[in-house]
């Protein structure tokens, strides 16, 4: 058995090697770079499709997938920019571009600060099923950035409870509270039995 990761982006994949207490392969390592078409319209639909698409790819059934889809939601924008949160500032946009864009549009709209919330969606595939699991992370978009850590739009977040943005605080700080740890944390337990099944298989 194996856990194969389909993320290819590299702010997940440093997270979620940190977060798992067993081996996780990225797909890009076996499979190298595939493109793939998250047309759904939700986390969970988009989720589900990267890891259907990496475990059809893998012709291994002995795998397990393991996807996320996430981004960053503010009920100012009606919930802008969601599933879109890649792909903010366009087609291809980097995490710099979609940051400055969304600090820009509140910046626009005259308000310093502004309630935001990140979802994330994991997705497992196996030869034993499937299952999605979601996790939330809450708190306050700032119309500017403050530090370097984390990615995307870590910068111009401030957890609730906190003072300072994600990119200010400690990896460590963002591992206890962030939307993919609570995601990972109902993810795991289906892993194990998951992993059990593979093993009475053999
Ligand atoms: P996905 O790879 O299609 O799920 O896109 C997720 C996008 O949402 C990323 O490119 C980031 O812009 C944003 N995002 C998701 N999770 C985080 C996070 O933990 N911190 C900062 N940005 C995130």
């Amino acid at each position: 058995m194996k856990i194969v990761l389909a993320t290819g982006n590299r702010g997940k994949l440093r997270e979620f090697k940190k977060m798992c207490d067993v081996e996780v392969i990225a797909f890009s390592d076996i499979l190298g770079n595939i493109d793939i078409v998250e047309d759904a319209d939700s986390f969970k639909g988009n989720a589900l499709i990267k890891a259907r698409t990496i475990y059809e790819k893998l012709e291994d059934s002995e795998a397990i997938v393991v996807s996320d889809d996430s981004g960053i939601s503010l009920p100012l924008l009606g919930g802008v920019p969601g599933i879109y949160s890649a792909r903010y500032a366009g087609e291809g946009a980097t995490d710099k571009e979609n940051l400055y864009k969304l600090v820009d549009t509140i910046k626009e709209i005259g308000v310093e600060q502004t309630p935001a919330y990140y979802t994330a969606a994991i997705a497992i595939v196996s030869r034993y099923g499937e299952y999605v699991v979601h996790g939330w992370m809450h708190g306050e978009a700032l119309a500017t950035t403050r530090g370097e850590k984390g990615f995307g739009y870590d910068p111009m977040f401030v957890p609730f409870g906190y003072d300072k943005t994600l990119g200010e605080l400690d990896d460590e700080v963002k591992k206890a509270i962030s939307h993919r740890a609570k995601a990972l944390a109902l993810a795991k337990p289906i892993i194990r039995l998951l992993a059990i099944n593979y093993k009475g298989k053999r």
